[in-house]
């Protein structure tokens, strides 16, 4: 793709969230963010922040990451969904599906969008994937240190709980390497659909239920627990009765953390009974596995 081409991203925002998301785009946006006006002027609210991504072979990935760092400062912050308008003349939609790849996380983990061919590899565990509008798409650190752990403690035969599913990823792919049962919550309705379609995607909706909710709607006890939420929501979830989803000696593995937040994250599982086992690292991001430590122990 030639030079000066560029995909301009706007996002509608109160003036108390425009340094947040301002701070976000930044992060890909290599000329800068602008904060303008809104209609309303500065004092009413709300403002314009706006930045520009460079249109090159990885503005595909620069777009999810703007899109899903935005969705989970959305979670915390009123603002709207982001806008995308290319600044030259072209065809977007096609430029994007050019770059659209397959990806391959862990050893056999192969993540293909559903429109793209794929020939197959021995031993590789296939999932198909259709985000729509929810998170997910294998892209993100947090994801793809979940899919990582999942392929190493997924052995045949266990039972697993997906908290906050999103696109459904880490439950099909629990659903491939072997689980017999997983139970897929999320209490977002659009990640619900996606999730959804995504299992029928993928022929494992006789393993994989898809119930939108959160703990609080879960009963049994799981071998394997997954949650990719934020620190907060992790602490609350500890907090409030994680550990008895878990089965003795059954494993958490927790991401969607902040090395900050990872301290107290740690301190709330390990109050809950669930024992720190291994950590990962990424940029910023941590990975946790915590173990429920056997009922004769505590
Ligand atoms: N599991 C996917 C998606 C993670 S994004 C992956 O690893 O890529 C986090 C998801 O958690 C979102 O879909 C959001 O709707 C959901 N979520 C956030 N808070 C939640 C809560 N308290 N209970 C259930 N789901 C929650």
């Amino acid at each position: 793709m030639t030079s000066g081409q560029w995909l301009e991203v706007s996002v509608t925002v109160d003036n108390e969230a425009a340094e947040a998301v301002a701070e976000v785009l930044s992060r890909y946006a290599h000329r800068g963010v602008v904060i303008e006006a809104g209609p309303e002027g500065w004092e009413a609210g709300p403002v314009v922040v706006r930045a520009y991504l460079p249109a090159d072979e990885d503005l595909l990935t620069k777009k999810r990451r703007v899109e899903e760092a935005l969705w989970h400062l959305g979670q915390i912050l009123p603002i709207s969904a982001p806008t995308f308008r290319p600044v030259i003349e072209q065809d977007w939609a096609e430029a994007w599906k050019k770059h659209l790849r397959v990806l391959r996380i862990g050893q056999h983990i192969v993540i293909r969008p559903s429109w793209l061919d794929y020939t197959l590899q021995a031993d590789d565990v296939v999932i198909q994937l259709d985000p729509g509008m929810a998170f997910g798409t294998g892209l993100h650190p947090t994801t793809q240190m979940c899919l990582e752990a999942l392929e190493k403690l997924t052995q045949p035969g266990v039972q697993v709980l997906d908290l906050g599913t999103g696109s459904g990823i880490l439950a099909i792919a629990a659903a491939k390497l072997g689980a017999v049962r997983v139970l897929a919550v999320d209490n977002d309705p659009v990640a619900i659909k996606a999730a959804r379609e995504n299992v029928r995607l993928n022929h494992v909706q006789e393993i994989v239920s898809v119930v939108q909710g959160s703990l609080g709607d879960v009963g049994d006890s799981y071998d394997l627990v997954t949650i990719n939420i934020l620190a907060r929501v992790i602490v609350e979830m500890a907090e409030k009765g994680l550990a008895v989803r878990v089965r003795p000696r059954g494993k958490v593995i927790a991401a969607g953390i902040i090395v900050d937040q990872e301290p107290e994250v740690v301190a709330a599982m390990e109050r809950e009974g669930l024992t720190l086992t291994e950590r990962r690292q990424d940029g910023d991001w941590i990975g946790l596995i915590a173990e429920r430590v056997h009922l004769s122990e505590t």
